[in-house]
């Protein structure tokens, strides 16, 4: 076997067989600390909690499991001629041309994205269901997937189009174009994705005039953050999983909050979830973030261009398409799209890290904002119960997997005093 076709293939194990162990080594501590609730938590969550949230990360890890191993060997089977077994059958049916091009890669993205489905229906069905959070219908998912399909067409086929015409275009130097195109568009996303992708699956509305809405508005000014407005979305739609969040940048920035948190948590709690949102704001961290997938995006695109000028490497993987009227990089995009992940995983534990280090930050700021951490702590003790968190992973997966640290670690840093907030 050639030697890129091997370093994919060894690549490719290693993610599998490190995603195995470190998802048994976590059921694994689960199963040893399911009989004693932590210390920390004794007061905190009933048994009958704990000991659900426990067997529901089993059932989630057994999943993934086989998704894990699914999913490998489906990549096995694409990197041995798969790939380019695909590609030309739609080839072979397709016209000729930068707008059928740029068709052509959406439709194997699509054929891709099909085996994964019966796993995810079962996901949604059967486990979330299971463990009470499902509140989605048969009918609500494949319209959710038939818009999902739609929106990846609409929303995919022309900046692919773009990419394709500026590779015509500008050969040499295309790839730091297509990198400005690709930036470009996901600013371009940050700002839609709320106010025009987001409204055709959930209901988005603003926080209703109250109590509620003073105290959190006051909040906001107090913090230095003129919110123009708190949106609520009904999340309860689909799922009684609850959450907030923060998105978009600049004049576009808003704070979007589920229906579920503002039902389950108490106002200084809810004040404190947004103190926190607020955090990342002042503290820079969107920018920061994507500043850095800039940078990871520039050296990909650095990558397919060097795919494209070493086309014996794009052979290897089967393809013999060179000549086709086709435009020449469609092979070389194909296999990054569906093979980059394989190295990308390896960041992911510095990615998390460094996200961690992050929430730190936002939750010492909400400290600092609310003058006491009790309001964040009762918020968080209440997200993790209602969301049967697992509060006893495993170390190494937690390290490897956790974009935010684990209950204890936050708490713990809540509560001593020589918090470093004041930076
Ligand atoms: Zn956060």
């Amino acid at each position: 076997m050639e030697t890129p076709v091997l370093v994919l293939l060894i690549f490719l194990t290693a993610k599998v067989l490190i995603e195995l162990w470190l998802t048994s080594l976590n059921l694994g501590e689960g199963k040893k600390r399911r009989g004693e609730i932590p210390e920390a938590f004794k007061d905190v969550i009933q048994r009958e909690d704990y000991e659900k949230s426990i067997d529901y990360m089993g059932a989630k890890a057994r999943l993934g499991m086989i998704s894990e191993i699914l999913d490998g060997v489906i990549m096995v089977v694409l990197a041995l001629g798969g790939l380019a077994w695909i590609f030309a059958q739609f080839s072979s049916v397709l016209p000729v041309g930068l707008g059928w091009d740029a068709l052509l890669i959406l439709c194997v993205m699509l054929v891709l994205s099909l085996p994964g489905l019966p796993l995810e229906w079962w996901g949604q069905f059967r486990l979330e269901e299971k463990f009470g959070f499902n509140k989605s219908t048969v009918g609500l998912w494949v319209s959710d997937k038939f818009k999902g399909l739609i929106l990846m067409i609409v929303l995919g086929w022309p900046p692919l189009l773009g990419l394709l015409w500026v590779f015509e275009s500008f050969p040499e130097s295309w790839w730091i174009w297509g990198w400005g195109l690709f930036f470009g568009f996901q600013l371009v996303m940050m700002v839609l994705y709320p106010m025009v992708i987001l409204p055709l699956f959930n209901k988005l509305e603003p926080l209703e005039e109250g109590e509620l809405k003073k105290s959190l508005m006051g909040l906001a000014d107090r913090a230095g953050f003129a919110a123009q407005t708190i949106q609520v979305i009904d999340g309860s739609k689909r799922s009684t999983h609850s959450n907030a969040y923060f998105t978009g940048f600049g004049k576009f920035r808003r704070i979007v909050l589920y229906d579920t948190l503002i039902e389950h948590l108490k106002p200084r709690e809810l004040m404190a979830v947004l103190a926190h949102e607020i955090g990342h704001y002042k503290k820079g961290h969107v920018p920061q973030m994507l500043g850095v997938s800039a940078v990871i995006s520039l050296g990909g695109f650095w990558f397919i261009n060097w795919l494209i000028t070493e086309r014996w490497v794009v052979e290897l993987f089967g393809f013999d398409v060179f000549g086709d009227g086709r435009v020449d990089c469609l092979p070389a995009l194909l296999l990054f799209m569906i093979f980059s992940g394989v190295f990308i995983f390896w960041l992911g534990p510095i990615m998390n890290f460094w996200s961690r280090k992050n929430e730190f930050e936002a939750d010492a700021f909400a400290k600092d904002a609310m003058e006491e951490s009790q309001s964040l702590i009762g918020a968080l003790r209440g997200l993790h119960a209602k969301n049967l968190s697992n509060l006893v992973p495993h170390p190494a997966y937690s390290f490897f997997h956790y974009s935010h640290p684990t209950l204890l670690e936050r708490e713990s840093a809540l509560n001593s005093d020589a918090e470093k907030s004041h930076s």
